[in-house]
């Protein structure tokens, strides 16, 4: 490890990765590399999570695509140096701010959207003009494999590399010092990427988990609402870092949002929701044993079927669910959608605001106005999504 680290920052070192001119050729390699071997890398993902093509196209590709082109067209700009206002210190000076690479940059990726998610990051790594070690998830193990084949034949070999492992060749390469390390995972491994980056002081980008929490309000088109939830929800299994996570609603509407995610799954995915291509599987045995033990001593409104050989979980919604149950101590990561009755809003800004800083949280309301106490949860949210939601 120490001396693909070292070689990767003698090729840093070399000043090869900093003229604009290189950093735009090897974005335009990757983008080369993505509609040449289209039909590899949609295989890989594919194989990884049980997902058609279209999804893994939609989800995955598009994506990089328009990053990509949005990077390409903007980073002349970026790299240019901008006046800065002077001070005193500064008044007999020419000051101006000059964007600078950091150096080597280490991408550790995850598995739920392993393409996108190690791929994404590698391109601001690449625009900023670093150097970069990318350590995909070994849980999505054809998509690691493609990216290590792949990369090579397209960009610079001593600038970009893969490194492939577990959490044993992780741990020794979080030994090593970086300049930048962004990692995308579970809150639980991030704590430990942070201590690992915190004896070099290098600085982190942390893209984590959470619970996720859907506010239904009374006053919304509930169809709209249980839609949108729908979508979210069960798109790629369930296994997405912003999914919504469960619902907090007034009890008088949970039959209701029942029946109407009911009918929606079966517009989504059919009558038989196992043979849909549209409905991908849970990563692996691990995850799939963790997901059905939530559903211990729960109320099945619908779904809850289940199949060990492939993986598969119905898409389930859980009614009257007690917050001190286990579905509601962990982020669920899988086709299950618990509803917490609450009171009425202020209950549930309260409920939300006792626990950890969601992702996103998602509102629906016809309510304009943000009601008041919605900011106190903003402050502590990464991700704000509110989703005041219109007819449409
Ligand atoms: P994970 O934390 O288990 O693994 C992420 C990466 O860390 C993998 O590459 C893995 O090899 C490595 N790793 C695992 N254990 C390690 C250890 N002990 N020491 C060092 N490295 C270790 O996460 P995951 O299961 O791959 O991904 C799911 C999580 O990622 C969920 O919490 C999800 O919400 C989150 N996520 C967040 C975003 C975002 O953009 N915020 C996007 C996708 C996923």
């Amino acid at each position: 490890m120490e001396r693909e680290v070292q070689r990767v920052r003698k090729a840093f070192q070399s000043g090869r990765s900093r003229p604009l001119r290189f950093r735009l050729q090897q974005l335009e390699a990757l983008r080369r590399m993505l509609q040449e071997r289209e039909k590899d890398i949609l295989a890989a993902i594919t194989s990884d999570l049980c997902k058609s093509e279209l999804n893994v196209y939609s989800h995955e590709v598009v994506t990089i695509l328009l990053e990509i082109d949005l990077v390409l067209e903007k980073l002349p700009e970026w790299v240019t140096a901008r006046p800065a206002k002077k001070d005193l210190f500064t008044i007999l000076d020419k000051a101006y701010v000059q964007p600078e690479p950091l150096g080597v940059v280490l991408i550790i990726g995850a598995w739920n959207y392993p393409f996108v998610l190690t791929i994404q990051p590698l391109i601001g790594a690449i625009a900023a003009g670093n150097a970069v070690i990318i350590k995909p998830s070994e849980l999505s193990e054809n998509t690691a494999k493609i990216l290590s084949k792949l990369l090579p034949q397209y960009l610079d070999q001593e600038l970009y590399i893969v490194t492939n492992g577990g959490v044993e060749e992780t741990t020794e390469l979080l030994k090593q010092r970086f300049d930048h390390i962004f990692f995308t995972g579970s809150p639980s491994v991030g704590k430990i990427v942070m201590e690992a980056a915190a004896k070099h002081l290098t600085p982190v980008t942390l893209e984590l988990g959470g619970k996720n929490p859907c506010y239904i309000d009374k006053d919304c088109d509930l169809d709209v609402a249980c839609r949108r939830i729908a979508w979210g929800k069960y798109m790629n299994c369930g296994q997405t870092c912003i999914a919504p996570d469960y619902i907090l609603c007034e009890p008088s509407l949970q039959n209701q949002i029942v029946q109407n995610i009911k009918e929606i799954v079966k517009e989504f995915y059919g009558e038989n929701v196992k043979e849909s291509p549209d409905f991908e599987r849970i990563i692996n045995l691990r995850h799939f044993k963790r997901i059905i033990s939530l559903l211990e001593g729960q109320k099945i409104a619908f779904g809850g079927e289940t199949d060990e050989a492939t993986r598969y979980i119905a898409p389930t919604v859980l009614t009257d669910v007690d917050p001190e149950t286990k579905v509601m101590q962990e982020e669920i990561f899988g086709p299950i959608l618990p509803i917490v009755p609450v009171k009425n809003a202020d209950e549930a800004i309260k409920f939300i605001n006792e626990r950890e800083k969601p992702l996103s949280f998602y509102v629906f309301s016809h309510n304009k106005k943000v009601p008041v106490g919605w900011e106190v949860i903003m402050e502590n949210t990464v991700l704000i999504l509110f989703l005041i939601n219109v007819p449409v």
